[in-house]
């Protein structure tokens, strides 16, 4: 364990979805600001291995990492506000604890002992919490436990919470994160649920040292005192966390209540450098009064739950500060597309963005959706499923090849111009077997994309298994929908732009996952500028 670096642990009450990853994000920003180097990891009190295998509608995204890691979305969070990468060390789930603690089992590591929950999954949580530390890298370590305080499954993390506290004295604080709630009948905010939280926790053996209270009005002076007094936590650390207009206030709303000055004294850090978060400012002044406006349609078949495209949202966001531009996003069903619905849902927009994808349901209205963008010089952006939609529709469509398909959407298509590739043939098992995370891309000079990028070679993350087919590249090229990026290890195709059209680019990667605050990506930035101009126009 090193001993320099320090832990923060960050634990929820009283309800889920209260935004301790945002809250998480929002704190080591601050830290980040005043010269630390931080870093934030998600434990996961879940089954599964990771999140890969999961259904949008369970748990929205599934955030992929450079190193190939398939992750909870919060990790997306962390890399946006951060600016800085993570990796499969930063998300950790019961599934994966206990696949190690068997593996070592069944190697004979226990020498004979009985396994038990204490102390060998906790010995291993515990060794994925500081595996960060241990790398030297960074001075704050802020470690989430997912669920709730009370939950059977969280019971092992908040043991092995109350074991580091323990072991490392000073180094090392705890946030626990509840509600406040309001209550209409009596117009009051109440206090009990998050005494009963934190009381459940003390009997775990975690005494908090700080409280963040979500809530909807602001928490008076008396209420800090009574919750002070009955929780044991100061007055100072007893902080609110009321709902903001955009997640990227929160760093701002904490700052103005000093938690990082609290953080610091209880954890005996002195700041590197005055806290200057002005570039975060200026963006939040972009994003909060921009002077332009557009309206983007995001196509996709998990619309009813926003989450499922959550980083593509933040990507608009980030690009529409960038541009100076409000982007509105229409969330448009693909299952309800069909050739005569099309033209009345695609009117209007200023911008066309196909979602990331898997199966056959919707992907029909997705390929309507692509001929609308093409036909009518509406910009059109693909990403991954959607830019094989645009590789599908251009086959059907320009280059006559009827029955055109994916091998995924339908096996026995006569032109499998999206194809399975011959290393995923014989792959049986689901779970972290796609391509997965960064691959180098050649972009071919003179394309608007290399345009974009302004730089030979780029490293995007991917998560699909079929790739555009090779053997129509030259009929592809001929009819003008030319290849801009090419791996050059494999010489697949991993970007694919129309000749003449205002912007029509389809990516086989998902950019969406390294757009931040701090560097918002450039193919969301342009996409975001070409839709103003359509709109002008
Ligand atoms: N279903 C497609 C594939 O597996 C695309 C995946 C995606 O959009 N992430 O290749």
């Amino acid at each position: 364990m090193s001993s320099n670096t320090k832990y923060i642990f960050v634990t929820g009450g009283v309800t889920s979805s209260l935004g301790k990853g945002i809250v998480s994000a929002s704190l080591a920003t601050l830290l980040q600001s005043r010269g630390f180097s931080v870093t934030i990891q998600k434990l996961d009190p879940y089954i599964n291995i990771d999140p890969g295998t999961l259904n949008p509608y369970e748990h929205g995204e599934c955030y992929v990492t450079d190193d190939g890691a398939e992750t909870d979305l919060d990790l997306g969070h962390y890399e946006r506000f951060l600016n800085q990468p993570t990796s499969q060390a930063n998300n950790v789930t019961t599934g994966r604890i206990y696949q190690s603690v068997i593996e070592k089992e069944r190697k004979g590591d226990y020498l004979g002992k009985t396994v038990q929950v204490i102390p060998h999954i906790t010995d291993e949580i515990k060794r994925r919490i500081c595996l960060l530390g241990d790398t030297g890298r960074f001075d704050v370590v802020i470690t989430e436990i997912g669920g709730t305080v009370g939950d059977i499954e969280a019971l092992p993390y908040i043991e092995t919470v109350r074991q580091l506290r323990w072991e490392l004295g000073k180094n090392c604080l705890s946030i626990h994160l509840t509600l406040v709630p309001y209550l209409k009948a009596t117009g009051e905010l109440k206090t009990k649920p998050t005494q009963h939280s934190v009381k459940m926790l003390q009997e775990s053996g975690v005494q908090p040292d700080i409280l963040v209270c979500r809530a909807e009005y602001p928490l008076s002076d008396e209420m800090k005192d009574k919750l002070a007094l009955f929780t044991n936590v100061t007055k100072d650390a007893v902080f609110q966390s009321l709902d903001a207009e955009t997640i990227y206030q929160v760093p701002l709303l904490l700052r103005d209540q000093r938690m990082d000055e609290v953080v610091m004294e209880k954890l005996n850090l002195t700041s590197k450098r005055a806290s200057d978060l002005s570039a975060w400012e200026g963006f939040l002044e972009r994003l909060r009064f921009p002077h332009h406006e557009v309206t983007i349609g995001l196509i996709g078949k998990y619309v009813e739950l926003k989450d499922a495209y959550k980083s593509i949202a933040e990507a608009l966001i980030h690009a529409g500060a960038q541009n100076d531009t409000r982007v509105n996003i229409e969330w448009i069903h693909s299952e309800h597309l069909d050739p005569v619905h099309v033209k009345e849902r695609m009117e209007g927009l200023h911008g066309i963005l196909v979602a990331p994808g898997f199966g056959e349901r919707g992907f029909e209205g997705k390929i309507e959706s692509v001929r609308y963008a093409r036909e009518n010089g509406v910009p059109f952006f693909g990403i991954c499923f959607g830019m094989q939609a645009a590789v599908i529709e251009y086959a059907r469509h320009v280059l006559g090849l009827t029955g055109a398909n994916s091998r995924e959407v339908n096996p026995e298509t006569p032109h499998a111009v999206i194809d399975l590739m011959a290393e995923q043939k014989a792959v049986t098992h689901k779970g972290g077997t796609m391509r997965l995370g960064s691959c180098a891309c050649d972009l071919t000079p003179g394309t608007l994309t290399h345009r974009i990028y302004s730089e030979a070679q780029i490293h995007e993350r991917h998560r699909h298994r079929y790739e555009f087919n090779n053997d129509y590249l030259t009929s592809f090229e001929k009819a003008g929908l030319i290849p801009a990026g090419i791996n050059p290890e494999t010489g697949l195709v991993e970007v694919v732009e129309m000749k003449d059209h205002p912007w029509f680019v389809g990516v086989q990667f998902h950019p969406e996952y390294k757009s931040t605050v701090a560097n918002p990506h450039p193919l969301f930035v342009d996409f975001v500028r070409a839709a103003a101009a359509h709109a002008k126009a």
